[in-house]
């Protein structure tokens, strides 16, 4: 089975292709969101495996199964749910979205970033390489730099750097 990285033919920025990304219109459109199914999926970056995650679907949710591991430290084992929210569209079809399973986000979303954990784009503080970064966008960078540069974690492993926005939440 492919991977996502494939579409991501630029390595080498500080972007989201640098994360693994999982894209639930992809798992929509390959027909694997119905609940009970069991499947693997692979990142690949110069014909490379570079990561595997093992999904399994349900009524509402996707969970995610990995090993993760930080700093060269031990394997983790990862595992957990992420919800799934359909929405109507104008032609009557419907649309899926991730519902970010950060703690304290559960923002909507079509695409997961990992990273040790999947979450949304904002969670990572991401900037798209083809997306013009808004004012917003910016100052919440240099507000991350700022927290780095003071020792502290940025993003969704620390809760007290979390910081809610009023973004759109089709990210
Ligand atoms: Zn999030």
């Amino acid at each position: 089975m492919g991977g996502f990285g494939s579409g991501h033919g630029q390595s080498g920025r500080d972007t989201t292709s640098d994360y693994r990304a999982l894209d639930v219109r992809r798992l929509q459109r390959d027909g694997l969101l119905t609940a009970g199914r069991a499947f693997g999926w692979t990142w690949s970056r110069d014909g490379e495996e570079v990561a595997s995650i093992q999904m399994r679907t349900e009524d509402d949710r996707v969970i995610l199964n990995y090993r993760s591991r930080s700093n060269g430290g031990e394997w983790a084992p990862m595992e957990y749910p992420v919800y799934l929210e359909w929405t109507g569209c104008n032609l009557g079809g419907r649309r899926v979205w991730f519902l970010c399973p950060a703690r304290g986000c559960g923002r909507r979303v079509a695409i997961l970033f990992g990273g040790s954990v999947f979450a949304c784009r904002h969670c990572h503080k991401l900037a798209y390489a083809c997306q013009r970064e808004t004012d917003d966008d910016r100052a919440m960078r240099r507000a991350d730099n700022i927290r780095r540069r003071l020792g502290w974690e940025a993003g969704i492993a620390n809760p007290e750097g979390y910081k809610p926005n009023n973004e759109p939440m089709n990210g």
